[in-house]
Protein backbone atom coordinates (compact mmCIF):
# COMPACT_ATOMS: atom_id res chain seq x y z
CA UNK A 1 0.00 0.00 0.00
CA UNK A 2 1.40 3.14 -0.69
CA UNK A 3 2.30 5.47 2.05
CA UNK A 4 0.94 8.80 2.33
CA UNK A 5 2.86 11.65 1.97
CA UNK A 6 2.90 15.36 1.16
CA UNK A 7 5.87 15.07 -1.17
CA UNK A 8 5.53 14.02 -4.87
CA UNK A 9 7.97 11.53 -5.61
CA UNK A 10 10.26 12.44 -9.30
CA UNK A 11 7.24 10.54 -11.83
CA UNK A 12 4.52 12.99 -10.27
CA UNK A 13 6.95 16.16 -10.38
CA UNK A 14 7.99 15.32 -13.73
CA UNK A 15 4.66 15.34 -15.10
CA UNK A 16 3.05 17.51 -13.08
CA UNK A 17 6.33 20.25 -14.41
CA UNK A 18 5.20 18.93 -17.98
CA UNK A 19 1.46 19.80 -17.22
CA UNK A 20 2.03 23.10 -16.22
CA UNK A 21 3.84 23.91 -19.21
CA UNK A 22 1.25 22.99 -21.48
CA UNK A 23 -1.13 24.68 -19.16
CA UNK A 24 0.84 27.94 -19.61
CA UNK A 25 2.12 27.68 -22.74
CA UNK A 26 -0.95 26.66 -24.99
CA UNK A 27 -4.13 26.53 -22.58
CA UNK A 28 -3.65 30.26 -21.12
CA UNK A 29 -2.85 32.14 -24.06
CA UNK A 30 -5.97 30.62 -25.97
CA UNK A 31 -8.63 30.83 -23.12
CA UNK A 32 -9.68 34.22 -24.02
CA UNK A 33 -10.48 33.59 -27.59
CA UNK A 34 -12.61 30.22 -26.76
CA UNK A 35 -14.40 31.62 -23.80
CA UNK A 36 -15.62 34.65 -26.30
CA UNK A 37 -16.22 31.92 -28.57
CA UNK A 38 -18.24 29.40 -26.80
CA UNK A 39 -17.36 26.86 -28.94
CA UNK A 40 -15.11 23.95 -28.55
CA UNK A 41 -11.76 24.35 -28.93
CA UNK A 42 -10.85 21.40 -31.31
CA UNK A 43 -7.25 22.57 -32.31
CA UNK A 44 -6.46 22.63 -28.42
CA UNK A 45 -8.03 19.49 -28.04
CA UNK A 46 -5.92 18.23 -30.85
CA UNK A 47 -2.71 19.88 -29.92
CA UNK A 48 -3.10 18.20 -26.56
CA UNK A 49 -3.75 14.78 -28.14
CA UNK A 50 -0.72 15.27 -29.94
CA UNK A 51 1.54 15.81 -27.18
CA UNK A 52 -0.61 13.15 -25.20
CA UNK A 53 -1.96 15.39 -22.53
CA UNK A 54 -5.25 14.47 -24.37
CA UNK A 55 -4.93 10.50 -24.64
CA UNK A 56 -6.52 7.22 -22.78
CA UNK A 57 -2.82 6.25 -22.12
CA UNK A 58 -2.07 9.43 -19.56
CA UNK A 59 -5.42 9.23 -17.87
CA UNK A 60 -4.92 5.49 -17.00
CA UNK A 61 -1.46 6.03 -15.57
CA UNK A 62 -2.87 8.98 -13.45
CA UNK A 63 -5.99 7.39 -12.50
CA UNK A 64 -3.90 4.10 -11.58
CA UNK A 65 -1.42 6.15 -9.55
CA UNK A 66 -1.04 4.01 -6.52
CA UNK A 67 -0.87 7.52 -4.18
CA UNK A 68 -4.13 8.75 -5.64
CA UNK A 69 -1.97 12.05 -6.29
CA UNK A 70 -2.03 11.51 -9.99
CA UNK A 71 -5.67 12.73 -10.92
CA UNK A 72 -5.86 15.64 -8.62
CA UNK A 73 -2.31 16.89 -9.62
CA UNK A 74 -3.09 16.89 -13.19
CA UNK A 75 -6.46 18.52 -12.73
CA UNK A 76 -5.17 21.16 -10.91
CA UNK A 77 -2.34 22.13 -13.45
CA UNK A 78 -4.83 22.10 -16.55
CA UNK A 79 -7.64 24.33 -14.71
CA UNK A 80 -4.60 26.53 -13.65
CA UNK A 81 -4.61 27.03 -17.22
CA UNK A 82 -8.37 27.74 -18.11
CA UNK A 83 -11.39 25.84 -16.89
CA UNK A 84 -13.40 26.47 -19.96
CA UNK A 85 -10.59 24.46 -22.03
CA UNK A 86 -9.71 22.43 -19.67
CA UNK A 87 -12.95 20.65 -19.49
CA UNK A 88 -13.21 20.37 -22.90
CA UNK A 89 -9.84 18.07 -22.48
CA UNK A 90 -10.46 16.43 -19.68
CA UNK A 91 -14.78 16.13 -19.87
CA UNK A 92 -14.29 12.74 -21.64
CA UNK A 93 -12.79 11.23 -18.15
CA UNK A 94 -16.35 11.40 -16.73
CA UNK A 95 -17.81 9.03 -19.38
CA UNK A 96 -14.68 6.76 -18.92
CA UNK A 97 -15.09 6.69 -15.20
CA UNK A 98 -18.53 5.71 -15.88
CA UNK A 99 -17.26 2.43 -18.06
CA UNK A 100 -14.28 1.54 -15.64
CA UNK A 101 -16.59 2.25 -12.76
CA UNK A 102 -19.55 -0.19 -14.22
CA UNK A 103 -17.98 -1.86 -17.08
CA UNK A 104 -17.05 -5.18 -17.98
CA UNK A 105 -13.34 -5.63 -19.06
CA UNK A 106 -14.22 -5.95 -22.46
CA UNK A 107 -16.62 -2.89 -22.84
CA UNK A 108 -13.50 -1.18 -20.88
CA UNK A 109 -11.20 -2.12 -24.04
CA UNK A 110 -13.65 -1.82 -26.69
CA UNK A 111 -15.47 1.86 -25.85
CA UNK A 112 -12.71 3.53 -23.87
CA UNK A 113 -10.34 3.97 -26.59
CA UNK A 114 -12.94 4.87 -28.88
CA UNK A 115 -14.20 7.94 -26.23
CA UNK A 116 -10.46 9.54 -26.96
CA UNK A 117 -10.25 8.64 -30.79
CA UNK A 118 -6.40 8.61 -31.94
CA UNK A 119 -4.41 12.40 -32.06
CA UNK A 120 -5.17 12.63 -35.89
CA UNK A 121 -8.95 11.97 -35.41
CA UNK A 122 -9.89 13.23 -31.91
CA UNK A 123 -13.04 12.37 -30.71
CA UNK A 124 -14.58 13.03 -27.39
CA UNK A 125 -17.38 11.48 -25.10
CA UNK A 126 -20.28 12.28 -22.79
CA UNK A 127 -21.94 11.14 -20.02
CA UNK A 128 -25.19 11.48 -19.59
CA UNK A 129 -27.37 11.19 -16.49
CA UNK A 130 -29.14 14.83 -15.67
CA UNK A 131 -32.74 15.31 -17.12
CA UNK A 132 -34.67 18.48 -17.28
CA UNK A 133 -36.79 16.89 -13.76
CA UNK A 134 -34.23 15.18 -12.25
CA UNK A 135 -30.99 17.18 -11.63
CA UNK A 136 -30.25 16.60 -7.89
CA UNK A 137 -32.98 14.35 -7.50
CA UNK A 138 -31.84 11.55 -9.84
CA UNK A 139 -34.33 8.51 -8.60
CA UNK A 140 -36.69 11.24 -10.61
CA UNK A 141 -34.95 10.03 -13.77
CA UNK A 142 -37.40 9.41 -16.74
CA UNK A 143 -35.31 7.95 -19.77
CA UNK A 144 -36.06 4.30 -20.10
CA UNK A 145 -34.25 1.48 -21.47
CA UNK A 146 -36.70 -1.54 -22.18
CA UNK A 147 -35.27 -4.97 -23.19
CA UNK A 148 -36.29 -6.13 -26.64
CA UNK A 149 -35.28 -9.90 -26.30
CA UNK A 150 -36.25 -11.23 -29.55
CA UNK A 151 -33.32 -8.93 -30.95
CA UNK A 152 -31.01 -8.85 -28.04
CA UNK A 153 -31.12 -4.81 -27.87
CA UNK A 154 -32.01 -2.08 -25.34
CA UNK A 155 -34.32 0.32 -26.56
CA UNK A 156 -33.90 3.75 -25.08
CA UNK A 157 -36.19 6.80 -25.07
CA UNK A 158 -35.93 10.29 -22.90
CA UNK A 159 -33.74 13.31 -22.90
CA UNK A 160 -30.97 14.25 -21.00
CA UNK A 161 -29.73 17.53 -20.26
CA UNK A 162 -26.69 19.69 -19.29
CA UNK A 163 -24.13 16.70 -20.89
CA UNK A 164 -20.94 17.83 -21.47
CA UNK A 165 -19.96 17.24 -24.74
CA UNK A 166 -23.39 15.93 -25.20
CA UNK A 167 -24.40 15.16 -29.50
CA UNK A 168 -20.90 16.29 -30.34
CA UNK A 169 -19.04 13.08 -28.74
CA UNK A 170 -18.21 9.85 -30.36
CA UNK A 171 -19.44 7.59 -27.69
CA UNK A 172 -22.42 8.86 -25.08
CA UNK A 173 -22.50 6.84 -21.56
CA UNK A 174 -26.53 7.23 -21.03
CA UNK A 175 -27.69 6.34 -17.70
CA UNK A 176 -31.64 5.03 -17.73
CA UNK A 177 -34.59 3.35 -15.69
CA UNK A 178 -34.78 -0.63 -16.05
CA UNK A 179 -36.58 -0.81 -13.13
CA UNK A 180 -38.96 2.12 -12.15
CA UNK A 181 -40.31 0.17 -9.13
CA UNK A 182 -36.88 0.79 -7.37
CA UNK A 183 -36.28 4.38 -8.18
CA UNK A 184 -32.60 5.15 -8.37
CA UNK A 185 -32.11 1.50 -7.38
CA UNK A 186 -33.30 0.60 -10.75
CA UNK A 187 -31.21 2.66 -13.20
CA UNK A 188 -28.70 1.21 -15.35
CA UNK A 189 -25.27 2.71 -17.36
CA UNK A 190 -25.40 1.83 -21.63
CA UNK A 191 -22.94 2.55 -24.34
CA UNK A 192 -24.37 4.33 -27.31
CA UNK A 193 -21.94 3.81 -29.85
CA UNK A 194 -21.04 6.31 -32.51
CA UNK A 195 -23.66 7.20 -35.26
CA UNK A 196 -26.51 5.19 -33.61
CA UNK A 197 -29.70 6.56 -34.96
CA UNK A 198 -32.54 8.22 -32.58
CA UNK A 199 -29.66 9.93 -30.71
CA UNK A 200 -29.57 13.65 -31.35
CA UNK A 201 -28.08 16.54 -29.86
CA UNK A 202 -31.18 18.92 -28.64
CA UNK A 203 -30.58 22.74 -27.53
CA UNK A 204 -26.88 23.87 -26.74
CA UNK A 205 -26.43 26.42 -23.76
CA UNK A 206 -25.14 29.84 -23.22
CA UNK A 207 -23.60 29.76 -20.02
CA UNK A 208 -22.40 32.68 -17.59
CA UNK A 209 -18.97 30.87 -17.48
CA UNK A 210 -17.00 27.09 -19.12
CA UNK A 211 -17.52 28.47 -21.91
CA UNK A 212 -15.37 26.99 -24.21
CA UNK A 213 -17.07 23.79 -22.59
CA UNK A 214 -19.68 22.06 -24.94
CA UNK A 215 -23.45 21.38 -22.49
CA UNK A 216 -26.37 20.25 -24.24
CA UNK A 217 -29.58 18.18 -24.21
CA UNK A 218 -29.30 14.83 -25.93
CA UNK A 219 -32.40 13.68 -27.12
CA UNK A 220 -33.05 9.47 -27.47
CA UNK A 221 -35.86 8.54 -30.07
CA UNK A 222 -36.19 4.81 -29.89
CA UNK A 223 -32.64 4.40 -29.74
CA UNK A 224 -31.38 0.85 -30.42
CA UNK A 225 -28.35 -0.63 -28.66
CA UNK A 226 -27.12 -4.24 -28.77
CA UNK A 227 -27.09 -5.92 -25.60
CA UNK A 228 -23.66 -5.77 -24.68
CA UNK A 229 -23.83 -2.00 -24.47
CA UNK A 230 -25.25 -2.43 -21.08
CA UNK A 231 -22.15 -1.73 -18.73
CA UNK A 232 -22.09 -4.57 -16.14
CA UNK A 233 -23.96 -7.09 -18.67
CA UNK A 234 -27.13 -8.80 -18.08
CA UNK A 235 -26.11 -10.87 -15.45
CA UNK A 236 -24.64 -8.48 -12.81
CA UNK A 237 -27.87 -5.92 -13.51
CA UNK A 238 -29.75 -8.98 -12.51
CA UNK A 239 -28.49 -10.06 -9.60
CA UNK A 240 -28.29 -6.34 -8.35
CA UNK A 241 -32.30 -5.64 -9.27
CA UNK A 242 -32.73 -8.99 -7.32
CA UNK A 243 -30.65 -7.93 -4.10
CA UNK A 244 -32.63 -4.07 -4.26
CA UNK A 245 -35.57 -5.99 -4.67
CA UNK A 246 -35.44 -7.74 -1.77
CA UNK A 247 -33.89 -5.09 0.80
CA UNK A 248 -36.51 -2.88 -0.52
CA UNK A 249 -38.76 -5.48 0.61
CA UNK A 250 -36.80 -6.18 3.99
CA UNK A 251 -37.06 -2.07 4.57
CA UNK A 252 -34.84 0.04 2.27
CA UNK A 253 -31.66 -0.41 2.76
CA UNK A 254 -29.65 2.37 0.59
CA UNK A 255 -27.59 0.39 -2.50
CA UNK A 256 -25.14 2.49 -4.66
CA UNK A 257 -26.76 3.18 -8.52
CA UNK A 258 -24.80 3.28 -10.98
CA UNK A 259 -24.52 6.99 -11.54
CA UNK A 260 -23.61 8.00 -8.04
CA UNK A 261 -20.78 5.51 -8.03
CA UNK A 262 -19.49 7.86 -10.87
CA UNK A 263 -20.30 10.78 -8.96
CA UNK A 264 -18.58 9.11 -5.97
CA UNK A 265 -15.37 8.58 -7.87
CA UNK A 266 -15.23 12.01 -9.48
CA UNK A 267 -15.76 14.50 -7.08
CA UNK A 268 -12.22 14.64 -4.91
CA UNK A 269 -11.21 15.41 -8.75
CA UNK A 270 -13.86 18.37 -9.30
CA UNK A 271 -12.63 19.70 -6.14
CA UNK A 272 -8.61 19.84 -7.54
CA UNK A 273 -10.26 21.46 -10.52
CA UNK A 274 -11.68 24.22 -8.33
CA UNK A 275 -8.32 24.69 -6.65
CA UNK A 276 -6.60 24.98 -10.05
CA UNK A 277 -9.20 27.95 -10.75
CA UNK A 278 -8.86 29.34 -7.07
CA UNK A 279 -4.65 29.39 -7.25
CA UNK A 280 -4.66 31.06 -10.98
CA UNK A 281 -6.94 33.95 -9.85
CA UNK A 282 -5.14 34.07 -6.29
CA UNK A 283 -1.80 34.28 -8.42
CA UNK A 284 -3.18 37.25 -10.90
CA UNK A 285 -4.18 38.62 -7.27
CA UNK A 286 -0.61 38.68 -5.52
CA UNK A 287 0.60 39.65 -8.50
CA UNK A 288 -1.32 42.88 -8.67
CA UNK A 289 -1.14 44.14 -5.57
CA UNK A 290 2.63 44.00 -5.34
CA UNK A 291 2.58 45.74 -8.70
CA UNK A 292 -0.13 48.34 -8.31
CA UNK A 293 0.56 51.42 -6.16
CA UNK A 294 -2.44 53.89 -4.47
CA UNK A 295 -1.15 56.69 -1.66
CA UNK A 296 1.83 56.33 -2.96
CA UNK A 297 3.00 52.62 -2.38
CA UNK A 298 1.90 49.00 -2.95
CA UNK A 299 -1.67 47.79 -2.13
CA UNK A 300 -0.68 45.26 -0.63
CA UNK A 301 1.53 46.93 2.16
CA UNK A 302 -2.84 47.80 3.35
CA UNK A 303 -3.44 45.12 6.21
CA UNK A 304 -6.80 45.02 3.98
CA UNK A 305 -5.40 43.76 1.09
CA UNK A 306 -2.54 41.61 2.49
CA UNK A 307 -5.16 39.65 4.84
CA UNK A 308 -7.00 38.90 1.87
CA UNK A 309 -4.56 37.23 0.00
CA UNK A 310 -3.52 35.79 3.31
CA UNK A 311 -6.78 33.72 3.69
CA UNK A 312 -7.50 33.32 -0.29
CA UNK A 313 -4.04 31.34 -0.24
CA UNK A 314 -4.64 29.36 3.31
CA UNK A 315 -8.23 28.47 1.78
CA UNK A 316 -6.78 27.55 -1.49
CA UNK A 317 -4.09 24.87 0.61
CA UNK A 318 -6.55 23.44 2.74
CA UNK A 319 -8.47 22.78 -0.12
CA UNK A 320 -6.02 20.84 -1.61
CA UNK A 321 -5.08 18.94 1.83
CA UNK A 322 -8.66 17.90 1.68
CA UNK A 323 -8.99 16.55 -1.77
CA UNK A 324 -5.34 14.99 -1.93
CA UNK A 325 -6.99 13.20 1.34
CA UNK A 326 -9.62 11.89 -0.41
CA UNK A 327 -7.87 10.71 -3.54
CA UNK A 328 -4.99 9.06 -1.15
CA UNK A 329 -8.59 7.18 0.70
CA UNK A 330 -9.90 6.34 -2.48
CA UNK A 331 -6.76 4.82 -4.14
CA UNK A 332 -5.97 3.05 -1.14
CA UNK A 333 -9.44 1.39 -0.53
CA UNK A 334 -10.43 3.35 2.47
CA UNK A 335 -14.17 3.68 2.12
CA UNK A 336 -15.69 7.38 2.66
CA UNK A 337 -17.56 7.14 5.97
CA UNK A 338 -17.33 10.32 6.85
CA UNK A 339 -18.26 11.54 3.24
CA UNK A 340 -14.68 12.66 2.82
CA UNK A 341 -14.89 12.83 -1.56
CA UNK A 342 -17.99 14.94 -0.74
CA UNK A 343 -16.22 17.30 1.82
CA UNK A 344 -13.11 17.89 -0.71
CA UNK A 345 -15.55 18.92 -3.61
CA UNK A 346 -17.83 21.14 -1.06
CA UNK A 347 -15.24 23.06 0.51
CA UNK A 348 -12.82 23.51 -2.39
CA UNK A 349 -15.66 24.74 -4.73
CA UNK A 350 -16.56 27.20 -2.31
CA UNK A 351 -13.30 28.26 -1.75
CA UNK A 352 -13.02 28.78 -5.75
CA UNK A 353 -16.08 30.70 -5.53
CA UNK A 354 -14.68 33.20 -2.81
CA UNK A 355 -11.25 33.41 -3.83
CA UNK A 356 -12.12 34.37 -7.17
CA UNK A 357 -14.14 37.01 -5.75
CA UNK A 358 -11.86 38.38 -3.78
CA UNK A 359 -9.24 38.68 -6.54
CA UNK A 360 -11.71 41.06 -8.53
CA UNK A 361 -11.60 43.12 -5.45
CA UNK A 362 -8.10 43.20 -5.41
CA UNK A 363 -7.74 44.36 -9.20
CA UNK A 364 -10.09 46.71 -8.27
CA UNK A 365 -11.95 48.11 -11.78
CA UNK A 366 -9.63 45.94 -13.84
CA UNK A 367 -10.93 42.95 -11.71
CA UNK A 368 -14.10 44.00 -13.11
CA UNK A 369 -12.98 43.90 -17.03
CA UNK A 370 -11.98 40.99 -19.58
CA UNK A 371 -8.53 42.67 -19.61
CA UNK A 372 -7.60 40.86 -17.02
CA UNK A 373 -8.38 37.11 -16.53
CA UNK A 374 -9.90 37.07 -13.04
CA UNK A 375 -13.60 38.21 -14.25
CA UNK A 376 -13.76 34.54 -16.08
CA UNK A 377 -12.03 32.92 -13.59
CA UNK A 378 -14.57 34.18 -11.04
CA UNK A 379 -17.48 33.28 -13.90
CA UNK A 380 -15.61 30.28 -14.47
CA UNK A 381 -15.52 29.31 -10.65
CA UNK A 382 -19.61 28.98 -10.16
CA UNK A 383 -20.03 25.86 -12.06
CA UNK A 384 -17.90 24.13 -9.08
CA UNK A 385 -21.06 24.22 -6.27
CA UNK A 386 -23.46 22.90 -8.75
CA UNK A 387 -22.33 20.29 -11.00
CA UNK A 388 -21.67 16.89 -9.69
CA UNK A 389 -23.63 17.83 -6.51
CA UNK A 390 -24.43 21.10 -5.62
CA UNK A 391 -22.72 22.04 -2.43
CA UNK A 392 -26.52 21.90 -0.93
CA UNK A 393 -26.28 18.09 -1.78
CA UNK A 394 -22.90 17.69 -0.65
CA UNK A 395 -23.79 19.21 3.12
CA UNK A 396 -27.07 16.50 2.58
CA UNK A 397 -24.24 13.69 1.75
CA UNK A 398 -21.66 14.52 4.71
CA UNK A 399 -24.32 15.28 7.44
CA UNK A 400 -26.21 11.94 6.32
CA UNK A 401 -22.95 10.02 6.75
CA UNK A 402 -22.43 11.71 9.92
CA UNK A 403 -25.45 10.81 11.72
CA UNK A 404 -26.68 7.86 9.55
CA UNK A 405 -30.17 9.88 9.90
CA UNK A 406 -31.88 10.11 6.28
CA UNK A 407 -31.61 13.98 6.41
CA UNK A 408 -33.70 15.63 3.78
C1 LIG B 1 -22.02 23.31 -17.16
C2 LIG B 1 -22.67 22.07 -16.67
C3 LIG B 1 -22.15 20.84 -17.03
C4 LIG B 1 -22.76 19.66 -16.58
N1 LIG B 1 -22.30 18.45 -17.02
C5 LIG B 1 -23.03 17.32 -16.76
C6 LIG B 1 -22.71 16.09 -17.38
O1 LIG B 1 -21.74 15.99 -18.13
N2 LIG B 1 -23.51 15.03 -17.17
C7 LIG B 1 -24.61 15.09 -16.35
O2 LIG B 1 -25.29 14.10 -16.19
N3 LIG B 1 -24.94 16.25 -15.72
C8 LIG B 1 -24.18 17.37 -15.92
N4 LIG B 1 -24.52 18.56 -15.32
C9 LIG B 1 -25.70 18.61 -14.45
C10 LIG B 1 -25.41 18.93 -13.00
O3 LIG B 1 -24.83 17.83 -12.37
C11 LIG B 1 -26.72 19.41 -12.38
O4 LIG B 1 -26.97 20.72 -12.88
C12 LIG B 1 -26.69 19.41 -10.88
O5 LIG B 1 -26.65 18.09 -10.39
C13 LIG B 1 -27.88 20.15 -10.26
O6 LIG B 1 -29.08 19.74 -10.82
P1 LIG B 1 -30.13 20.85 -11.33
O7 LIG B 1 -29.40 21.78 -12.21
O8 LIG B 1 -31.30 20.15 -11.90
O9 LIG B 1 -30.55 21.66 -10.03
P2 LIG B 1 -31.72 21.28 -8.99
O10 LIG B 1 -31.54 19.87 -8.55
O11 LIG B 1 -33.03 21.68 -9.55
O12 LIG B 1 -31.35 22.23 -7.78
C14 LIG B 1 -31.74 23.61 -7.73
C15 LIG B 1 -31.34 24.15 -6.34
O13 LIG B 1 -32.09 23.44 -5.33
C16 LIG B 1 -31.19 22.88 -4.37
N5 LIG B 1 -31.69 21.60 -3.88
C17 LIG B 1 -32.23 20.58 -4.60
N6 LIG B 1 -32.56 19.56 -3.78
C18 LIG B 1 -32.21 19.93 -2.52
C19 LIG B 1 -32.28 19.31 -1.24
N7 LIG B 1 -32.77 18.08 -1.08
N8 LIG B 1 -31.81 20.00 -0.17
C20 LIG B 1 -31.30 21.25 -0.31
N9 LIG B 1 -31.22 21.88 -1.50
C21 LIG B 1 -31.65 21.23 -2.60
C22 LIG B 1 -29.87 22.68 -5.15
O14 LIG B 1 -28.76 22.59 -4.28
C23 LIG B 1 -29.86 23.93 -6.02
O15 LIG B 1 -29.36 25.02 -5.27
C24 LIG B 1 -23.89 19.74 -15.73
C25 LIG B 1 -24.38 21.00 -15.33
C26 LIG B 1 -23.79 22.14 -15.81
C27 LIG B 1 -24.39 23.47 -15.40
Amino acid sequence: MAEFTFELNDDQKQVRDWLHGFARDVIRPAAAEWDEREETPWPVIQEAAEVGVYSLDFYAQQFFDPTGLGIPMAMEELFWGDAGIALSIVGTGLAAVGVLANGTEEQIGTWIPQMYGTPDDVKVAAFCSSEPDAGSDVASMRTRAVYDEAKDEWVLDGTKTWATNGGIANVHVVVAVVDPELGSKGHASFIVPPGTPGLSQGQKFRKHGIRASHTAEVVLEGVRVPGSCLLGGRERLDERLARAREKARAGGERVRNAAMATFEASRPAVGAMAVGTARAAYEVALDYATTREQFGRPIIDNQGVAFQLADMRTRIDAARLLVWRASWMAATGKPFTSAEGSMSKLFASEAARDVTAQAIQILGGNGYTREYPVERMHRDAAIYTIFEGTSEIQRLVIARALSGVPIR
